[in-house]
């Protein structure tokens, strides 16, 4: 007997007869390699496999959580979540009723990246490393590249028992340049569903990339205020996961008597061409999968439908404490950790406009592109984009060093008066919510255009 089955056989005979309303557990085997560099230097490289795995339970609305690395650990750990529940349990259990599901998802189209040799991998580096440095006036690049592939095996006290595979890879390029006390980015992420085969060929982007860091020390600075603001795929996709797809994830809406009272179902957020879904269910993509982690499945959840607020994100206790339907959103980034309310894919439908429309009336705007960082508090984001030009005469005109977008969410979205045809997903980055990231999500939109955004440089 594999050590698998014989985990099954020993979980399903812990799951006998103990005294909880609801017990999970999982099972995790995982392989993973990454390799980082600072300017020249190679900083790290490295494989790792591991194996571990958890138990969950509820007692009258309480959790208890323990994970482990040992198999041998397992009855323990049964013990002792439901233990830890007993403790903190209080009330009546509340979880959205889910059939029990038995399936098998291969990854048959997720290739295995971690079987590629770290020397070949290296060298595609070695190859974009050097491209960034052939730019003159550079002062330094950061390279991060990680891949995995694992196997979860989940099974609860309702009777379901799947078993999920899946790859992931991302890499993130930067590249610095200065000139004087002046120092200016531009950065490159990319990322895969474990098909190593789409970061490579990439040499262009990287020259293009590194060359934009020289160029944006010589570009002018925006003079600061309102304009008409259109965002590229990336920076509106960031956009819509960072600003709007977080205030929708149900248990920060249950838990905020102020997000509340705004993320009221039915409510008005922008006009009848705006939707906004998160959908795990389409496929290939890095936040795809079939079941969450807690064995629920993945579905397409409209979040705002012809400008209405029609839907939030769920786990299945936010699910029935908030009587909405589950949504297949609970997500836990490794087997340390419980699964939380999380996104998958996160994105704006396309509509009909093509780029040149969207442009072509703005007298004086700003064309703003790729995502840099920023922060959000609540409905304010601070928002700096990679790249951006003045829009002039219904053209794009002069490059302009990075700009800042500062603004309130649902101003935002009521003032977004375009929506591109030209749906793109980011693959690259990953999401933090607590302690766990990065988790492999992706988002995206087209071009859409904002009325009266707040540019300012930084
Ligand atoms: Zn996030």
């Amino acid at each position: 007997m594999t050590h698998i089955e014989a985990f099954v056989h020993q979980l399903t005979e812990a799951l006998k007869g103990r005294n909880a309303d609801y017990i999970e557990a999982r099972l995790e085997e995982s392989q993973s390699s990454h390799i980082t560099y600072r300017g020249r230097e190679l900083e790290s490289i490295g494989r790792t496999t591991a194996i571990g795995g958890n138990v969950r339970a509820l007692v009258k609305g309480g959790w208890g959580f323990v994970s482990f690395n040992n198999l041998g650990e397992l009855a323990g750990s049964v013990e002792l979540a439901v233990k830890q529940a007993q403790l903190v349990g209080n009330q009546e259990s509340q979880l959205a009723q889910v059939e029990p599901a038995v399936d098998v998802v291969s990854a048959e189209k997720d290739k295995n990246p971690v079987a590629i040799p770290l020397a070949e991998k290296k060298q595609l580096l070695d190859e974009y490393n050097d491209i960034i440095w052939r730019t003159p006036r550079l002062q330094t690049s950061i390279i991060g590249y990680s891949d995995g592939y694992k196997k979860v095996i989940f099974l609860n006290s309702l009777g379901s028992y799947i078993e999920q595979e899946r790859a992931d890879i991302a890499l993130r390029l930067a590249a610095v340049a200065t000139e004087g006390s002046e120092v200016q980015q531009a950065g490159l992420s990319l990322g895969s569903r474990g098909d190593f085969s789409l970061i490579k060929g990439r040499q262009r982007e990287v020259e293009l990339m590194a060359q934009h860091a020289v160029e944006l020390l010589s570009a002018p600075q925006v003079k600061g205020g309102e304009y008409t603001v259109v965002l590229d795929p990336v920076l509106a996709g960031v956009f819509v996961h960072e600003a709007f797809g977080h205030l929708s994830e149900a248990d920060f809406v249950y838990e905020n008597d102020h997000l509340r009272q705004i993320m009221v179902l039915g409510r008005s957020f922008g006009n009848a061409e705006l939707n906004i879904v998160d959908s795990a269910a389409v496929p290939g993509l890095r936040g795809s999968y079939k079941y969450d982690d807690e064995g629920v499945p993945a579905t397409k959840t409209y979040l705002i439908r012809e400008g209405k607020l029609v839907g939030r994100l769920h786990s299945r206790e936010t699910a029935a404490k908030m009587k909405e339907k589950p949504t297949g959103n609970a997500r836990a980034v490794n087997y340390r950790y419980p699964p939380i309310v999380r996104m998958s894919n996160t994105y704006i439908e396309p509509r009909v406009t093509p780029f040149e429309d969207i442009i072509s009336d703005i007298k004086e705007g700003v064309y703003a592109k790729n995502w840099y960082g920023g922060t959000t508090s609540m409905e304010m984001f601070t928002f700096s984009a990679g790249e951006a030009y003045m829009i002039r005469q219904g053209k794009l005109a002069e490059p302009l060093r990075p700009v800042v977008l500062t603004g309130n969410v649902f101003t935002t979205l009521m003032n977004i008066d375009a929506i591109g045809n030209d749906l793109e997903m980011n693959q690259g980055g990953g999401c933090g919510k607590g302690e766990q990231m990065p988790l492999p999500v992706s988002n995206g939109s087209p071009h859409i255009r904002i009325r009266k955004c707040l540019v300012g440089g930084r």
